[in-house]
């Protein structure tokens, strides 16, 4: 029996995270999805390759476009997200500027928020304006008017992230996802802190999830690779989207109206993204994320408690002044995180330490357990000094602004036993007196 989407639908998540998109009879019945370690597959006959080359059949024929251990990811995480289809790339970074080259062309504008990762942000202020591709940022991302306010004409999308980095802020979701709709533009979110597990943003109006699969999909810092996944729906022939228009043109016949109304956006960033700029995820990656993704809700189960306990005792400790944590009652976004993030906001905080930079670096240096890593949403715990590495290139007013300051640290808690993880943080604190 063919792989279809529907069979998937009764079941739970956890289920879904080993089982969805696979079925062994199509594949030697391999218990395990097998690595097509190949780069090209052979076409058949000419009919056939005319049917592949025409996209009347799918299959496979050169692995930039695809490949069947990767076409088992794309299948599991859209389940997995709910959407009806997603691409898998070598990045998350190359995931996140396919997404934009596949809705922006010459003169249009992406309207975002400003605490984004550091990547997407010099892809949007540095790359993309020499292409005539220009960002607005949104002045203020805890008021969805500011978001209004910064659309325009000639915007064609508005891009925001789960939890932003390292401050841990929490936009409106919805609010912001209807006035995307309103102006006829799709919401593009970056859901990589949270994962599909701790946050459903097509069930919240967002159109597009792109994710550093580096992360918590992996969970075991492995390997490098991105996906994006497509919620089905989104009117891409409302007059904005030019390209669209085309592709659709050319490919309604083959392909299928139904087919394109679902899955228009993925198709054409396979056909577009993938085939002319390349970047497609190799098969290898593919199967070690297969690997992490199975126990993804079991791990991020345990990343929220334990980010949830150390929250609770750095908060408590003499010697700090300020913890970001959107699960404690403290937090200004505990309203929205309680809204949007039901089983906890994710496993990443921020903490300014008392006594200034000085303190701050002796207790990072003094950690044990925690590694000191710029990567986050590893199953090891982290942590680093955002102001000299990951926010070194800006300016102090901006990383002010993303609530990054001289005395901060950034923690990704893992998922070891709690009481390394507090009593590792108690004997570096110890360092600092
Ligand atoms: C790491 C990360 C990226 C970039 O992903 P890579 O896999 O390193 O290219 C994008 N967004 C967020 C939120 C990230 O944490």
């Amino acid at each position: 029996m063919s792989y279809e989407a529907f069979r998937d639908e009764e079941l739970g998540f956890t289920t879904r995270q080993l089982h969805a998109g696979y079925d062994p009879s199509e594949h030697n019945r391999s218990k395990a999805v097998p690595i097509y370690q190949t780069a090209a597959f052979e076409l058949g006959d000419y009919d056939r390759c005319v049917r592949l080359f025409d996209y009347s059949e799918e299959g496979h024929s050169y692995v930039r476009f695809s490949n069947p251990t990767n076409t088992v990811l794309e299948r599991r995480i859209a389940s997995l997200e709910g959407g009806t289809a997603a691409v898998s790339f070598a990045s998350g970074m190359a995931a996140i500027s396919g997404t934009l080259f596949n809705i922006c062309q010459q003169g249009d504008e992406v309207v975002a928020v400003k605490t984004l990762y550091g990547g997407s942000t010099s892809l949007l202020e540095g790359v993309l304006p020499d292409y005539g591709i220009t960002c607005r940022w949104v002045e203020d991302e805890d008021d969805p008017a500011s978001f209004e306010a910064a659309i325009t004409d000639r915007t064609r999308a508005v891009y925001i992230e789960c939890l932003g980095n390292p401050g841990m802020n929490i936009v409106d979701i919805r609010a912001v996802a209807d006035i995307a709709h309103a102006h006829g533009v799709p919401l593009i979110i970056d859901n990589t802190f949270a994962t599909p597990y701790l946050l459903r943003p097509f069930e919240t109006g967002a159109d597009i999830v792109c994710y550093s699969a580096t992360k918590y999909l992996a969970g075991h810092g492995t390997v490098i690779a991105g996906l994006v996944v497509e919620n089905g729906g989104f009117n891409w022939l409302n007059g904005k989207f030019p390209a669209f228009e085309r592709f659709h043109g050319e490919m309604a016949d083959s392909i299928g109206e139904e087919v394109l109304a679902r899955e228009m956006f993925t198709k054409r960033l396979r056909m577009r993204s993938l085939t002319d700029f390349g970047g497609h995820m190799s098969p290898m990656t593919a199967f070690f994320l297969l690997q992490g993704l199975e126990t993804l809700s079991l791990r991020m189960d345990r990343h929220v408690s334990n980010a949830q306990r150390v929250a609770e005792f750095l908060e408590a400790h003499p010697l700090v002044e300020r913890v970001n944590y959107p699960g404690l009652a403290s937090s200004r976004y505990h309203g929205l995180a309680q809204r949007y993030f039901p089983k906890g906001p994710g496993a990443i905080l921020s903490v300014d330490i008392a006594g200034g930079k000085r303190a701050a670096l002796e207790l990072l240096e003094h950690l044990r357990v925690f590694d000191y890593m710029v990567n986050v949403g590893d199953a090891k715990s982290l942590a680093v000094h955002p102001a000299s590495s990951t926010h070194f290139s800006q300016i102090e007013e901006e990383r002010a602004a993303a609530g990054v300051f001289d005395n901060t640290l950034r923690l990704s808690v893992g998922i070891e036993d709690i009481k390394d993880l507090l009593g590792d943080l108690e004997q570096a604190f110890e360092h600092i007196r």
